[in-house]
């Protein structure tokens, strides 16, 4: 039986990885800083919790163990955005985004590898941003490359019984990519661009990154650990 956490599963990739999980027979709790979404299936287990904080992070074991026993999967989902360049970020920006996508995800893998005897699989959503720089991101796109290292170092450190990997996906259509179009001083230009740019002709869904996920929590995936797997529907594989 799988018990997992999944950080951020009230909407967009990390939803879909709930339902995923769920359906393929997970004990399952998510989180995110709102209130329980009303659409949330009722076997899944809410916490409103805010992952940049340690304690919160670690309260979240405390609530799944309690509630289902030891957790053996992790997720780390939960992240956000900012366009800006270097020049333009605040130390608001960096606190804000620094402190979810590289501390939080920090804060996680450290609570789920200080549980006795942890065991398991750790899979960290990364981005094609974290290798490839999008242009006005620049301390998203260094996040990411946090996590792609992080993820090799947890597997080089923690294996035979934790295996760790990284999902790096490319434009997925969920609020996060959209609110990105709409900063565009042509969206449906931006958007055509784009979708041209894709092997694949279409953006991905969050269950594309989900079924990924799927298979990296599963047995099936026993000798993989340490890697970063693009999903960008041919983005990158494109000069
Ligand atoms: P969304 O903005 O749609 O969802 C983000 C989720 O994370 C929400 O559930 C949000 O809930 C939660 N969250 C954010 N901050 C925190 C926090 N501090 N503590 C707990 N939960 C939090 O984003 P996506 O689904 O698009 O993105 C999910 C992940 O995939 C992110 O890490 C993102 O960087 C990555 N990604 C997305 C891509 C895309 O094209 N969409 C491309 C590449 C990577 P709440 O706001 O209520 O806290």
């Amino acid at each position: 039986m799988t018990r997992a956490i999944i950080t951020g599963g009230s909407r967009g990739i990390g939803r879909a990885i709930v339902d995923r999980l769920l359906a393929d027979g997970a004990q399952v709790l998510t989180c995110g800083r709102g209130d329980r979404p009303s659409d949330l299936p009722a076997a899944v287990l809410w916490a409103q919790a805010d992952v940049a904080n340690p304690a919160e992070a670690a309260a979240l074991f405390a609530k799944a163990r309690a509630a289902f026993g030891p957790v053996d999967v992790l997720v780390n989902n939960a992240g956000v955005q900012i366009e800006k360049t270097v020049a333009e970020t605040t130390d608001a920006d960096w606190d804000q985004l620094i402190g979810i996508n590289c501390r939080g995800s920090f804060n996680m893998c450290r609570a789920f590898l200080n549980q006795p005897d942890a065991r398991g699989a750790i899979v960290n959503i990364g981005s094609i941003s974290g290798d490839v720089a999008d242009p006005s991101m620049a301390i998203y796109n260094a996040s990411k490359a946090f996590v792609h290292g992080l993820t090799r170092s947890i597997a080089v450190d923690h294996g035979p019984h934790v295996r760790c990997n990284a999902i790096r996906p490319g434009w997925i259509q969920t609020g996060m990519l959209e609110a990105g179009f709409a900063l565009a001083t042509d969206p449906a230009r931006a958007r055509a661009d784009a979708l041209a740019r894709h092997a694949a002709r279409r953006f991905g869904t969050p269950a594309d990154i989900a079924n990924t996920v799927a298979w990296l929590v599963s047995d099936q995936s026993g000798f993989v650990t340490g890697q970063c797997f693009t999903i960008d529907g041919g983005l990158t594989a494109a000069s």
